[in-house]
This record gives C-alpha cells, structure tokens and sequence, in this order.
C-alpha cells in the first residue's frame, strides 16, 4: 500500500522508523525487533539506510518482510551521495522485486575518507527523486526535512527554498528531523506552506532513553533542546529506567500536543525498542481512536 493513501484519510497516523542491523550475525535479533515493532501495527514503518549503503539488502529485506509477513506498509529509506547512478539503478531494481512502492529519498551524508573533490553523480536528494520517477513514476516518495534547517545550510530561507525545488521534483510527503520543541514544528509548517509547500509533513519524534541520545542530536544536527526537557535528563539521566519513563512521556506530551494543535501525522522514531514502540501506542490508545 502507497504511504500517500495511508496519509491520506483524515484519521491520525502514527508511524514508526526503525534501522538495520550493521553486521550479518546482528540480522536475526534486529529482525526480531523489528517484527515485534510490526506486529503492533502501527499506520506503517520506515527503514532507514545505512550510511555508504553496504547494508541496503537488509534495509529491502525487512521492509519486505514488514509488509509480507505483517500487513505493514513500510518505506525503505535510499541514499545517493556515495552512489553512482548505475548503483542507484541496482538498488531501485532490489526494491522493485520486493515489491516495495515506497522510497524515502535522501541524499545522505559522505562517509568518513570519501574524497569530496571527485566527481560525483549525486549531490542533492532532489536528483535522486527525478531518476526514481523516471524508474517507475508510479513509486510512492517520501524525503527529509529540517524545521530548525538543515546543519549544513546556515541560511534558513534557502534552505525552504531548496525543500521546494525537492518537494517540486516529486515528493509525496515529507518527515522532519527530531525536534523537542513543537513552537519550532509549528513556525516551520507555517513557513513552509507560505512558500507553497502543501504535502503531508510527518512529525518526526524521538522518545529519549538514555542521555547520549542528546548529546548527539545536538552535536550532529543542532537540535534545540528546551531548558524543561535539559532538567530531565539532568535529573534522571544517569538512571536509565527513570530516563526511559521520563523520555516516554515528554513524547507522548508532545505528540498530544501536536495532535490538539491539528498535526495528525506522528513518525516515531523507536530505535528498535519494542517496549518504547508499544507504550508510546498504549499511551495514545484512545486518543488515536
Ligand atoms: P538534501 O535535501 O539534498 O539537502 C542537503 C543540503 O543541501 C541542505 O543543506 C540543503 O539546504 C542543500 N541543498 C539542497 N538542494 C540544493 C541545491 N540545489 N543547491 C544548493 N544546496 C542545496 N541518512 C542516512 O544515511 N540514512 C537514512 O536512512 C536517513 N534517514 C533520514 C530520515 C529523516 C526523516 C531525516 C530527517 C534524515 C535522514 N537521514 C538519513 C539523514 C540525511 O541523509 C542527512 O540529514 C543529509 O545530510 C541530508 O539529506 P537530505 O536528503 O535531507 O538532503
């Protein structure tokens, strides 16, 4: 089933991400995650692309399995930057024998000792997206998007237009970073439709289990992290059975919040964590009705 048709009935969705294993010997207890995490069926299921792209037969291989086995749509992520367009070309073919007709569209980040001065097929998502259209235009596409702006782009307004041109090449939808403030999620819809952005835009929300976890969202992306929410992993973020019921349920706050404020599409990310999936789920039970 097409992500778009799931986005499209005026129900609340809520989704979940999750991401495979690195190694072959880590496949079978990912996948056992990830099947517990189905099983909860949840609106649909993204899996993301590991970077460099060595993992992408798993990536197809559960988000087939998610849809085979369980009744799940699911939206395998693609990276390109690191790819050359007959790589592209392969990866689309894999997706195309499961039977996958959703495609999270990313441009990805170079990995580490990529030499960054040669050339290259790729350099945008943008480009990625016009070759899966001429692949199959029938392809249902999702891409990323930034309410705080994207890390490497210093220009917000750019950086919407840029999210136009991308949406303009044939986006479906669009599912944001992590973001711990909703005022930024609401200041950023409101930009975005005022430049003519009018598809689904998928709140993307990160339960926090453990204080790396902020740590890194801010050192990679520039996460803005709200002094209430500091407090808390101050406060219990050394004791990781109180972080975890503390992270749990600033998210379903904030997904409350999001969905009184008319924002009916929430993308959790669950890094493979059945128990955060499934409480999330039971918190919003009745509210999702
Ligand atoms: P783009 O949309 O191409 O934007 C990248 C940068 O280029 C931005 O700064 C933008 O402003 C700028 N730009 C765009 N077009 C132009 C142009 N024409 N001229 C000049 N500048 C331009 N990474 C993975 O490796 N695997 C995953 O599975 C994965 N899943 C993700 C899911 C979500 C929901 C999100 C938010 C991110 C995900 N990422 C993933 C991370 C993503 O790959 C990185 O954030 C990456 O740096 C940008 O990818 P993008 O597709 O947003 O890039």
């Amino acid at each position: 089933m097409k992500i778009s048709d799931v986005l499209s009935t005026s129900k609340p969705t809520l989704s979940f991400e999750v991401f495979p294993p690195k190694t072959s010997d880590r496949y079978e207890t990912v996948s056992a995650a990830v099947e517990k995490i189905a099983a909860l069926k949840p609106s649909f299921m993204s899996v993301t692309y590991g970077a460099g792209g060595g993992t992408s037969l798993y990536t197809a291989d559960i988000a087939a399995n998610i849809q085979n086995s369980f009744g799940v749509p699911s939206l395998a992520h693609l990276t390109c930057v690191s790819s050359d367009k007959a790589t592209i070309r392969e990866k689309l073919d894999m997706l195309h024998e499961r039977h996958i007709e959703n495609i999270m569209a990313l441009r990805g980040d170079l990995p580490e000792g990529f030499d960054r001065d040669q050339p290259r097929d790729y350099h945008y998502a943008s480009e990625l997206i016009y070759d899966i259209k001429n692949y199959d235009p029938s392809v249902c596409i999702g891409a990323a998007c930034y309410p705080e702006g994207h890390v490497e782009n210093e220009h917000k307004s750019d950086d919407l237009r840029y999210l136009k041109e991308k949406v303009d090449a044939g986006v479906d939808f669009l599912t944001t970073q992590m973001f711990f403030d909703n005022n930024i999620l609401y200041n950023f819809l409101f930009r975005a439709r005022d430049i003519g952005i009018h598809v689904p835009v998928l709140a993307g929300i990160m339960p926090i289990t453990n204080k790396t976890q902020v740590a890194r969202a801010r050192s990679l992306s520039g996460t803005y992290v709200p002094t209430r929410f500091l407090s808390i992993v101050d406060r219990f973020g050394d004791d990781p059975k109180a972080m975890t019921q503390a992270g749990i349920a600033y998210a379903t706050e904030q997904i409350i919040d999001l969905l009184a404020n008319g924002v009916t599409h929430i993308h959790v990310y669950t890094m493979n964590k059945p128990s955060v999936a499934a409480r999330i789920m039971d918190n919003l039970s009745e509210i999702l009705k």
